[in-house]
């Protein structure tokens, strides 16, 4: 797949270098194959537009077109600038809390009970942590339900009080009970609705601020393409959130919303789901996600 792009700014560049005339128009020509590639993966066009210009420049001060294989080159400029703008390096989560509190926020089918889930069970066997689930769902009984049956399948424990309307309460007694057990991660998932909407974030909002969590994660499904930027916008005006899981990796997308996501929230994507199993995690690498953008 990484040949595609290479390929085709090689023989893009090597016909203008026969021509004997190359400029900086034909470098700009090159790039948009560049930009071409990033609108196919489903980034933002403004991004994609601005990213090829900075590459732009820095092509032609790295004198690509003297090179032997300039094509090469161009995508190795293109895929570190990539890897800079999803952030560059490995970002991890902050478990310094004892308990640890990490909130889930998203949409609801973004996969934020199925990443919860994930997260709990590669904690406790990445990290020798015994975490907590909590069911903050209170409109919803499935949901509830939904994450027992992953609690069950990766042996972690849920808190959950289904009687209870009231999201902070449960978070709150969740957190306690965490405490009581020896519990040193909590994670607590939470209602999400359809589409963004007031009432949603003033009760994360208050969820959040009622238990001040180590860490806020925004789960994300890559699918949504252009409406994942707009969603990740809502939720960090509101949350003001730590960092992004980007979710269904395995379907067909080529994943430019983490690039439109980091460069609109500028919050590190920090794990990627992969599957519909608990296994299905993985740390997002910048590195790997530029090679699948760029296709
Ligand atoms: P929530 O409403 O945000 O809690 O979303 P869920 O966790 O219930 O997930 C919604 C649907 O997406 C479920 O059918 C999950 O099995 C599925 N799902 C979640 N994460 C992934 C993923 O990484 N890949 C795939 N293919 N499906 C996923």
């Amino acid at each position: 797949m990484f040949n595609n792009l290479s390929e085709k700014l090689d023989k893009a560049l090597h016909v203008l270098k026969g021509h004997g005339s190359i400029t900086e128009v034909n470098v700009a020509e090159t790039l948009k194959e560049v930009r071409r590639a990033l609108l196919d993966a489903d980034v933002n066009f403004k991004i994609a537009k601005e990213f090829t210009n900075t590459v732009k420049e820095k092509a032609l001060g790295q004198n690509v077109l003297t090179t032997l294989q300039p094509g090469q080159l161009m995508v190795k400029l293109v895929k570190d600038e990539l890897t800079e703008l999803m952030g560059g390096d490995v970002e991890d989560i902050d478990l310094s809390g004892n308990p640890s509190v990490i909130l889930m926020s998203g949409l609801q089918g973004s996969g934020k009970t199925t990443f919860s889930g994930k997260l709990a069970n590669y904690l406790k066997n990445k990290k020798t942590k015994k975490p907590l689930l909590v069911a903050c769902d209170v409109y919803r009984p499935a949901a509830v339900d939904q994450l027992h049956v992953v609690g069950d399948q990766i042996n972690v424990e849920v808190y959950s009080d289904k009687g209870n309307t009231d999201p902070v309460a449960i978070a709150k007694a969740g957190i306690a009970h965490a405490k009581a057990n020896g519990h040193n991660v909590v994670i607590i998932d939470t209602a999400g609705r359809l589409a963004v909407d007031e009432a949603m974030m003033t009760e994360i909002s208050n969820i959040r601020d009622a238990i001040q969590p180590q860490e806020i994660l925004f789960v994300v499904d890559a699918m949504t393409g252009q409406d994942a930027v707009n969603t990740a916008k809502a939720f960090n005006d509101v949350l003001n959130f730590d960092g992004v899981i980007l979710t269904k990796l395995d379907g067909d997308t080529r994943g430019g919303a983490a690039i439109s996501i980091k460069s609109v929230v500028n919050k590190p994507i920090k794990f990627i789901g992969t599957g519909e199993k608990m296994e299905a995690i993985d740390v997002f690498y910048p590195s790997r996600m530029a090679d699948r953008i760029l296709g």
